[in-house]
């Protein structure tokens, strides 16, 4: 188990987008507000109403790493991205439900099953490798960064794997949800020796969050 942060305060990792687009209210609502707006700063550690509580803006894919090895106390990552990491170097109490999306196989509709070995392009190689390996499906997993809907149409590969929200992307690009993977949101992951050495804050955090998702849920 890894050391938090500090002794004192809490740090949140939170990567910028959408994710803190969507996390935000939800602070605001549990009592925890910016002091300054993250549009017109280029700092990357932010203070918040509360004067031990601050945000850290990483990469999305950053966010279980700095959690894990305590240098942000908590963090608000995609399930996407915690299925990708792997492993349970970190506890994930609370699934904010924002930053809702599907993750799925998709490919051109009515193509054939492809003979011999699939090739699939994702940006999440490790959950396309365990998901085509748990279909007994052998498949050479490309990685790549961006613009996966590209991939298909230009011969790279047979399928992809990536997340969904509308489908107004694949349908552009003449592709086609096949096959879902995960339902993804945005979870609250919390350091594992943070649970502990700052548990009455850590739990106060926890809780106001929870109440916030619960008001917005029955705002619905
Ligand atoms: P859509 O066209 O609405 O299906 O959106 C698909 C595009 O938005 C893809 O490029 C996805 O990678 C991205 N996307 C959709 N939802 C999310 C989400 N919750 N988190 C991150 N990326 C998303």
């Amino acid at each position: 188990m890894r050391e938090p942060a500090s002794d004192t305060g809490l740090t949140i990792a939170v990567s910028k987008g959408r994710i803190l687009e969507q996390t935000l209210p939800l602070l605001a609502d549990a009592g925890i507000e910016l002091v300054a707006d993250p549009q017109s700063s280029r700092k990357l550690v932010l203070d918040t109403s509360v004067s031990d509580v601050k945000l850290v803006l990483i990469r999305a894919a950053d966010v279980p790493t700095y959690v894990e090895y305590g240098a942000a106390d908590l963090g608000v990552a995609g399930k996407d991205v915690l299925l990708e990491h792997g492993g349970d170097g970190l506890y994930e109490p609370l699934d904010l439900e924002i930053a809702r999306c599907r993750l799925m196989v998709a490919g051109c509709p009515d193509q054939p099953e492809p003979r011999g070995r699939l090739r699939v392009a994702s940006k999440f190689v490790n959950i396309a490798h365990r998901h085509f390996a748990a279909q007994g499906r052998q498949a050479e997993i490309i990685k790549l960064y961006g613009s996966m809907e590209l991939a298909p149409l230009v011969g790279l590969c047979h399928y992809i794997v990536d997340l969904v929200d509308t489908g107004n992307t694949l349908t552009a690009n003449g592709l086609a949800p096949l096959d879902p993977i995960a339902d993804i949101s945005a979870r609250l992951v919390v350091n594992k020796a943070a649970m502990k050495m700052k548990h009455r804050r850590v739990k106060m955090l926890l809780s106001a969050l929870s109440d916030a998702v619960e008001r917005r849920r029955s705002a619905e």
